[in-house]
């Protein structure tokens, strides 16, 4: 039987976070004071997280996606990504990464089968990017951008999150990054997750002010289709550009009546709703023993009590209990 909700919603994605630690701190992801990695012992191991995956596959979960805190910075996640695509009914794995070691791991990445990137960049600015971040590797980053562009990922999603007040003056900037690059740049809004001193509804840009900023630049966008790989992403493009313009809008237009997926933090947490903190624990039942059947049974389990959708641009709460490097962004 598939992994089907209560709402009919059909479950074929799931995202993994494989750490939470990271190399950078964003300011609106990861506060640096209070941020005290898992134990080693507290993160699901490598056998762990593919047992999981084998369980699921047959149920049709088919796309898998790495993603952490930075999965880039977990020793041996490349053989590890290489044997996820060996389990049967894995079609599809991609890897969400700041990109800071994308120079020196986009080739064995690529070998290991992953042929779709996404990169989250926030700002065009070095000096930008060591406020956001903590760290001055912009130029590391867009290196490897560039090395991945190379090597022939396609596509590669560069994810931006404006930030009112912060980063939201760069929106044309990177639209038009897509005049003449195939690269896709995605404008994700920020949402209510992690740090509580930094969100208020304000600071969240909507998409529909983002597109007006765009437009008055290039004129109006043309629809872009949404392709496979598209997912909750409403794509445009500017006339006659080589790249894509995708939208994501989970607080101005919600797409809960159509999520496909489930997360699996780093902790080994089943987290059916990125905006919703409640989670069943996966990882003290592997180590206590259990079977695949009651693992089967843990994640239908996560399909009955998959919220019906958010109600975060109505009422005025978040999800701050874990960051989003601990949940997987
Ligand atoms: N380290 C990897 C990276 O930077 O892509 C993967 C993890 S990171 C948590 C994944 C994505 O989550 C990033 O694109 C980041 O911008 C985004 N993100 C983090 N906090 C967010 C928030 N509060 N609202 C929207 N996106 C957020």
């Amino acid at each position: 039987m598939p992994l089907i909700d209560p709402r009919n919603r059909q479950i074929d994605y799931l995202r993994v976070s494989v750490t939470d630690r990271c190399n950078l701190s964003c300011v609106y992801c990861r506060p640096r004071t209070s941020m005290k990695a898992l134990a080693h012992a507290d993160i699901l191991r490598y056998e762990e997280i593919s047992r999981l995956v084998a369980v699921a596959a047959p149920l049709g979960i088919s796309h898998v996606r790495i993603t952490g805190g930075e999965p880039l910075v977990r020793r041996g996640i490349v053989p590890f990504i290489a044997s996820l695509s060996d389990i049967t009914g894995i079609e599809d794995i991609s890897v969400t990464t700041n990109g800071v070691l994308l120079q020196e791991m986009a080739a064995g990445l690529r070998a290991a089968g992953i042929s779709r990137l996404n990169i989250s960049l926030d700002t065009l600015d070095p000096r930008r990017f060591s406020a956001i971040t903590g760290s001055d590797l912009w130029s590391r980053v867009w290196q490897g951008i560039e090395t991945a562009e190379e090597i022939g990922f396609d596509p590669i999603k560069l994810n931006m999150v404006p930030v009112r007040g912060v980063n939201d003056d760069e929106v044309v900037a990177f639209a038009r990054l897509t005049l003449e690059r195939t690269i896709h740049v995605r404008f994700i809004e920020f949402m209510p997750i992690g740090a509580r001193d930094r969100w208020n509804i304000d600071a969240c840009v909507p998409t529909g002010e983002i597109r007006r900023s765009i437009e008055n630049v290039f004129g109006p966008l043309e629809p872009a289709g949404s392709g496979a790989s598209a997912g909750p992403a409403q794509n445009f493009r500017v006339p006659g550009g080589q790249g894509v313009i995708g939208f994501i809008t989970p607080i101005s237009k919600h797409f809960c009546d159509s999520c496909r997926r489930l997360r699996l933090t780093a902790d080994g947490k089943i987290r059916p709703c990125l905006l919703s903190d409640t989670e069943i624990d996966v990882k003290s039942p592997m180590r206590g023993g259990c079977s695949d059947a009651e693992l089967e049974r843990l994640l239908r389990l996560a399909l009955e009590i998959k919220p019906e959708r958010h109600y975060i641009a109505e009422s005025p709460g978040g999800c701050f209990e874990r960051t989003m490097s601990r949940i997987g962004g």
